[in-house]
């Protein structure tokens, strides 16, 4: 690709690292086509949660944790950029993230566990007066908490508008309700494959020099993907939002096996479960239960907050949960998916990495580790 000064790239899933993607690869000059079956940000991308938590999510060193990060320091240029290109303010916020010690052996347990981040100053421990002090509206047992104060949260429906907005005015176009049924390749004189593009549901074909699939947790189900099915599934995760009123917690909060998440507003997003059931769209009792149960046990007075809304998706799983990054078969064929329970964290390292490939440039973390053909991955 780098002697083409215009490459034409085809993208499959108009998700965020799809649109992300899109939006990085028209910046840097290409012709970008996304090819989404239903709206783009449809799925996944706008029913996120919207924690941007390299540090509460990731307690062991290694190349997610790396990835996690680099993806987290992009974040703030971003979303300035996004929000500038679009109009649309994506609710960024910078005020660290909470993991709650309900007694003094999971405190231990969590001081335990975070101790290489406690040493690097990317975690602090909170006893119980200072907790309280610092979020009031939490139940008065809790024993403390490790507070990650460079973790942040971001409004996925208002993030997807503004990149999918900037990716637009960028001239990106988006064939909307249009299906990829089947990747296209060819095999070269020299005996390569090389992927063609794309036929669509109606018959038609997309042709680019550059294919990339990035369609979440349907990515293995496209026909001709040299990929196992198995190695990205889904998982569904149901989030229920309640609303207070007006705001109480300041921060986002993880305990007793969910996460509360605060809105500008007082409403509060209780997430999440994680289920393997197919497609299987739906939110149960079971799944309420537990979600509202737990919420209320961290924040007493949600127990008369309003249920104002609730909702399910698929995150895209993969076996080792890293996402799947790099070319596959091909070398003009890349897959961008994968991304679990963090692709909101991670969509602008993966734009970075997803125009570096396609353009034949470096890309800005080592990618030996996502290496879609991993053995683990399957
Ligand atoms: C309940 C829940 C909470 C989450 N919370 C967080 C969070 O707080 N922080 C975080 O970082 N991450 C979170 N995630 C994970 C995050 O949402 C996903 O990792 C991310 O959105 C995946 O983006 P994507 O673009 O790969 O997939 P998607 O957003 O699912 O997009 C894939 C797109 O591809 C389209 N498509 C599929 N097949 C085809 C085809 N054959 N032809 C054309 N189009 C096709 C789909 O219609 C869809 O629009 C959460 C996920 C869930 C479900």
């Amino acid at each position: 690709m780098t002697k083409q000064s215009k490459p034409h790239v085809l993208i499959v899933g108009g998700g965020i690292m799809g649109t992300a993607s899109a939006l990085e690869l028209a910046r840097q000059g290409a012709v970008v086509t996304v090819l989404e079956k239903a709206l783009p940000g449809a799925e996944a991308s706008s029913a996120a949660a919207g924690i941007v938590g390299a540090e509460i999510e990731n307690e062991a060193e290694g190349p997610m944790r790396d990835l996690c990060r680099k993806s987290q320091a992009l974040y703030p240029a971003w979303v300035r950029s996004v929000e500038k290109a679009s109009g649309v303010q994506v609710g960024f916020a910078a005020d660290g993230a909470l993991e709650l010690a309900p007694n003094p052996s999971d405190m231990a347990r969590l001081k335990r566990r975070r101790q290489g981040q406690l040493r690097e100053g990317r975690a602090q421990v909170l006893g119980r007066r200072e907790l309280s002090k610092l979020e009031p509206s939490l139940a008065g047992d809790l024993a403390g908490a490790i507070y990650f104060p460079t973790d942040c949260r971001i409004v996925p429906p208002a993030l997807f508008r503004a990149v999918h907005l900037a990716a637009l005015a960028h001239g990106v176009e988006f064939r909307t309700g249009k299906s990829a049924v089947k990747l296209l390749t060819t095999t070269t004189k020299k005996g390569e494959s090389r992927a063609l593009g794309i036929e669509l549901d109606d018959g038609s074909t997309a042709l680019a020099d550059v294919t990339v699939v990035a369609a979440g947790s349907w990515t293995t189900l496209l026909p001709g993907l040299p990929l196992a099915r198995s190695a990205i599934v889904p998982a569904r995760g149901q989030l229920v939002e309640l609303d207070l009123g007006a705001p109480r917690l300041g921060r986002l909060a993880f305990g007793h096996g969910v996460y509360l998440i605060p809105r500008a507003d007082g409403r509060v997003l209780v997430g999440s479960t994680l289920e393997f059931v197919g497609y299987r769209k739906a939110v149960t009792a079971s799944g309420l239960h537990h979600l509202l149960g737990a919420a209320i046990r961290i924040v007493p007075e949600l127990a008369q907050a309003e249920v104002t809304s609730s909702w399910s998706n698929f995150r895209p799983y993969t076996q080792d949960e890293m996402p799947l990054l790099g070319s596959v078969g091909m070398p003009n064929l890349i897959v961008a998916s994968g991304h679990h329970r963090n692709g909101i964290l991670l969509a602008p390292v993966t734009a970075r990495i997803v125009s570096a490939l396609v353009l034949g440039k470096r890309p800005p973390v080592p990618l030996s580790a996502f290496d879609p053909e991993r053995r683990h991955a399957h």
